[in-house]
């Protein structure tokens, strides 16, 4: 009867446990190392496993490079760890500002240990990993200025924990509390730049110290770009919180954040890739402003040296991530965008010029005047404030004649030629000369949306509409393609569509063709018309990956990855190709673009290190992952609207503001969906009004 008894009490309890499913948390269908296996000539994504909050200030990382200023700092196939970074790195092209590094060690500083992926746990909210040649493991946690490091020693009677604040910083330790600073950068920061950290351990932690097996010794970090006090500020977040307590909010807000997108019928694989996209989508531009003691924000101003009241972001370069990344914010985290556009019109006041790549300041690279896109896509959505937006579009019409004194690629190099022209020539010694006409003349395009939204006077707009034209000067109806054009009319000779740079950048004729986003029918009439167009959106697929490097003297790895793709010349690796599939949608060959579109999301994406087919870029080439798996894509930021695609999952939900909901649904595999309805409305000419879309209902696809 007894043991009856027990068993009975067993298969209750299982009975139990069983009726109530586990909670399903979306942050661990994420793999922070997707894109980790990358190299300077190969990129599978160039990212790092960053354990961070969304937007964070800070966020840390395993480091695997032997040299502390290398931007390559985690690779996915390299063996050793040698320290765990603080970073605020944004490409590996960019490098990295204000680290400093910790690194705990048994015995003799080796300068790094052992270690296998088997022993290593990488999520948003948490990294651990097991340092085999210290028997020490290693566990992080993040909160948005501030992480937890829990380190469990071995048996030892000489473990340490050394501090590198790297070249030029410094580092004292007294007891429990070590200080210091970092002054680390390349760039895009005034003199007196110092990023200030505070650890504080929870036992007296002398250079060396006698450890017990399985001892714990508690790191609280944290870290500020103000003063030493403000760090001491930042520290609350954290100190004295128990780990488990700080790892279970950073994945509760994790889950908050990628649970604004639900998504379910795919497979695991989908659905994993999805989430790691998304998470990739919610890193930058990250918060670079604080909390001060009064409460309010309040910043380090990299372009004044001041503290300056209010938001500011940085980290993100707006050739990249004007397209899909901005517009990703504004539908379904336009609260995070209103503080970026907040941010933006501070920068304005703070020094007159918008960045076009910020990290933190203004950074030399890139070219275009894309900050109006980004400006224009919140303002048209409604996100900024009307006082806001005075000051930024003031600082967008500056830009269109003028150029940052120090920094090239803020403003407008070439504006001269450009206004007058209508072009920049190809010949007058300003390199991308096609490039950059043709963005400041979608820029320009988007700097009259706004001024119509300001109801500026009607020369003005008029003004800024005509030069959106401008794109028409560097046709050629010939080759049909984009060409460099000389100060005295004629066309570039000799012409290769196959030869990258030069005229473009980073990319050749046939990627750059593409790039008038706010007038696809007025290029298909360039064209020809809709066959000639769609022959020559065909002809990307069909003319083989050949290519012409001689502009660079080396093959750049954007040309690589466009090779190994297996689509002729089509580059999803690199941003200007990335809405190119969709300009079917302006044809009656919307199916060939939905093919391609599924292609492009089956075989260049996956949940694995390699997982990217190309620079990741800041969250924008996985934006176009998120907006292409729900089925439309936005070809041209502040239009208001989306072009339609072809979703991936069966079913799919966006949590939008004011408490609506949009969703999304697919009957039938795919890729091929000839009947869109929203409400039940039949989608005309493959566009959805982002004003429709943001008022919820069904999206279906049929
Ligand atoms: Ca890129």
């Amino acid at each position: 009867m007894r043991r009856i008894g027990i068993i009975t009490t067993v298969v209750v309890l299982l009975t139990a446990a069983c009726a109530k499913p586990a909670q399903e948390h979306l942050s661990d269908y994420v793999s922070t190392l997707v894109g980790t296996l990358s190299e300077p000539a190969y990129s599978t994504g160039n990212t790092y496993p960053a354990v961070a909050m969304p937007w964070g200030m800070n966020f840390w990382t395993p480091v695997t490079a032997e040299r502390e200023n290398d931007g390559w700092a985690y690779q996915y196939d390299k063996r050793r760890i040698t320290g765990f970074k603080q970073t605020h790195q944004p490409s590996p092209w960019i490098n990295d500002y204000g680290a400093f590094s910790i690194l705990p060690f048994t015995g003799d500083d080796a300068g790094g240990s052992f270690f296998s992926h088997n022993s290593e746990e990488a999520r948003p909210y948490y990294y651990k990993v097991y340092l085999a040649d210290y028997d020490i493991t290693v566990e992080i946690t993040p909160t948005e200025r501030a992480a937890v490091m829990r380190i469990t020693f071995p048996e030892s009677e000489h473990s340490c924990i050394k501090v590198n604040p790297f070249q030029g910083g410094k580092v004292s330790c007294d007891g429990e509390w070590t200080r210091g600073y970092s002054v680390q950068n390349h760039g895009g920061v005034p003199e007196g730049f110092r990023n200030w950290f505070v650890i504080k351990a929870d036992a007296p932690v002398q250079k060396q110290f006698t450890t017990a097996h399985g001892q714990v010794v508690t790191l609280y970090l944290a870290s500020s770009f103000i003063s030493a006090e403000q760090a001491q500020l930042n520290l609350d977040e954290v100190l004295d919180r128990p780990f488990e307590e700080v790892r279970n909010s950073a994945q509760a807000r994790w889950d908050e954040v990628l649970g604004r997108i639900r998504v379910s019928g795919g497979t695991l694989g989908q659905k994993r890739t999805f989430y790691s996209c998304l998470y990739r989508s919610t890193l930058f531009p990250r918060k670079f402003y604080e909390i001060g003691p009064d409460g309010q924000p309040v910043h380090y101003s990299p372009y004044n040296g001041k503290v300056e009241p209010g938001y500011l972001y940085t980290d993100t370069g707006f050739w990249d991530t004007f397209r899909a990344l901005f517009p990703l914010l504004n539908l379904v985290y336009p609260d995070v965008n209103a503080e970026i556009q907040a941010g933006l019109a501070n920068i304005a006041r703070e020094n007159g010029f918008l960045p076009e790549w910020a990290s933190p300041g203004h950074r030399d690279c890139m070219i275009g005047n894309n900050s109006a896109a980004v400006v224009a896509d919140a303002a048209v959505q409604g996100i900024t404030s009307r006082e806001d937006l005075e000051v930024l579009y003031k600082a967008l019409v500056h830009a269109t004649e003028n150029v940052h004194p120090t920094v090239s690629s803020s403003g407008r190099k070439g504006h001269e030629y450009y206004n007058s022209l209508g072009y920049i020539p190809y010949n007058v010694g300003i390199n991308e000369s096609v490039a950059r006409t043709l963005e400041y003349s979608y820029d320009d395009w988007c700097i009259a949306q706004i001024a119509r939204l300001l109801e500026r006077p009607q020369e003005e707009v008029d003004l800024y509409l005509s030069r959106s034209h401008n794109w028409r000067n560097v046709f050629d109806a010939e080759s049909r393609l984009m060409r460099g054009r000389n100060a005295d009319g004629s066309f570039q000779e000799p012409f290769s569509p196959y030869k990258w740079g030069d005229a473009y950048t980073e990319g050749n004729a046939w990627h750059y063709t593409w790039s008038v986003f706010h007038d696809v029918p007025g290029l298909i009439a360039q064209m020809g018309g809709e066959n000639e167009f769609v022959q020559m959106l065909d002809s990307v697929f069909k003319v083989p990956p050949v290519y012409d490097d001689s502009y660079y003297g080396y093959r750049i790895h954007e040309i690589s990855e466009m090779q190994t793709a297996d689509m002729g010349n089509y580059a999803h690796g690199n941003q200007p190709s990335q809405h190119m599939l969709y300009l079917y949608g302006w044809t009656s060959q919307l199916a060939k673009g939905q093919q391609h579109i599924r292609e492009v999301m089956d075989r260049l994406y996956s949940a694995t290190p390699d997982g990217y087919c190309g620079d990741e870029d800041n969250g924008q080439t996985s934006a176009w992952y998120i907006f292409s798996a729900l089925g439309f894509y936005p070809v041209c930021p502040a239009s208001g609207q989306y072009i339609i695609g072809t979703p991936l999952f069966p079913e799919a939900q966006v949590t939008l503001s004011g408490g609506k909901t949009l969703k999304i649904s697919a009957s039938g595999p795919g890729p091929v969906y000839s009947t869109v309805k929203l409400n039940g409305r039949t989608v005309r000419d493959n566009t959805l009004d982002i004003s429709a879309v943001k008022q919820g209902g069904t999206l279906r696809f049929r």
